[in-house]
């Protein structure tokens, strides 16, 4: 069929030979009244040509919505161009099961469907021929491909050594929630925190031990913040925490209880006990912040702080007063 236009007279006497072929053929007339039924769809449809021939194809298909398939057709009788169906619109036209219920990941059959226009002796398109293909395998590669991909989106946001946010989507959710407190109204607090001394960790027991520290701190974080905050790596040692519709006191009873937490442990790697600090620095949200990095930027301005004088420390920045009450 190289010119789609093809003659209904040739069709029909091809119809013999397309009987046992791997796709569908149809060919219905103006009033959707079913003209030609291949093996293909005998078999996968249980009904036989003779029951089906000179009846409407839409009291055997239930599925298929009239007047979505009368637009559908329509450039097909009347401009004689043919259309397509293709499964990632519309996963079938006729609902079959699929030809390997046992195997297949789907129990229906993804089809793509051409509609090619029957041209008559005087010219005019008076039926249409569907030939149907079972696309299941290529439908469910391609859905497994996306999936895989959703899974790989799901992995880019998480950071690989300690399962917490990466800094790129940690970044993204702390800009859409200092947003969302800034239009509600209601607070929240900023932690950021860095390993003491950590070059010393690394020089002593090696690039490995640090890894485990940098895990040993994020279970200590995550074990000690609640399920609404939001934790992330902010870089090798760093870490950053919100604490969405939460206040300084309430943020600065977690923070120490995260300082406290790795002070009291004593982490082992391979024998070698590694104590290990940290400084912390807290800020909460101001509506006075112009974006989301000046809020972070106050928290890192009290986390300084906390480094110069001492380090295994807590501060909490210090707002200059403003006029407002
Ligand atoms: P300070 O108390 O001032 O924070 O001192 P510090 O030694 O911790 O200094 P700094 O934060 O600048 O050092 C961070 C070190 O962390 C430098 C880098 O080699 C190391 N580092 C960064 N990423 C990783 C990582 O993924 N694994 C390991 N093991 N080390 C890392
Ligand atoms: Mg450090
Ligand atoms: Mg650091």
């Amino acid at each position: 069929m190289t010119n789609y236009l093809s003659d209904i007279n040739s069709l029909h006497s091809q119809l013999n030979l397309l009987g046992s072929i791997e796709v569908g053929i149809t060919v219905l007339d103006r009033n959707f009244h079913v003209l030609a039924w291949n093996q293909f769809m005998e078999n996968n449809s249980g009904i036989l040509p003779s029951a089906i021939e000179g009846k409407s194809i839409f009291s055997f298909f239930p599925e298929i919505d009239k007047d979505w398939f009368t637009i559908k057709t329509e450039p097909v009788f009347n401009l004689k161009s043919p259309a397509f169906i293709i499964w990632e619109q519309r996963p079938y036209l006729f609902k079959f099961d699929t030809s390997r219920p046992i195997t297949s990941a789907s129990d229906f059959m993804y089809q793509n469907v051409t509609l090619f226009p029957l041209k008559s002796a005087a010219g005019e398109v008076e039926q249409i021929c569907l030939v149907v293909y079972d696309v299941t395998d290529e439908a469910l590669n391609k859905k497994g491909i996306q999936a895989l991909n959703e899974q790989l989106e799901q992995i880019s946001r998480i950071d690989g050594l300690t399962g917490v946010y990466n800094r790129r989507y940690w970044e993204e959710t702390f800009a859409q929630e200092q947003k969302r407190i800034l239009r509600s109204g209601s607070n929240g607090s900023v932690i950021i925190l860095d390993i003491d001394h950590f070059k010393k960790v690394n020089d002593n027991h090696g690039h490995p031990a640090g890894d485990y520290i940098i895990k040993t701190l994020a279970n200590v974080i995550k074990q000690t913040v609640r399920e609404t905050d939001i934790c992330g790596r902010y870089g090798g040692e760093e870490f950053v925490v919100l604490l969405p519709d939460t206040d300084s006191d309430s943020a600065q009873f977690v923070a120490e209880r995260i300082r406290a937490g790795c002070e009291d442990l004593l982490p082992n790697y391979e024998g070698s006990e590694i104590p290990f600090t940290v400084s912390l620095g807290l800020a909460d949200f101001s509506k006075q912040y112009p974006d989301h990095m000046a809020w972070l930027e106050k928290a890192d301005q009290a986390l300084y702080i906390a480094k110069n004088n001492g380090r295994n420390q807590l501060r909490v920045y210090q707002k200059p007063p403003t006029n407002e009450s």
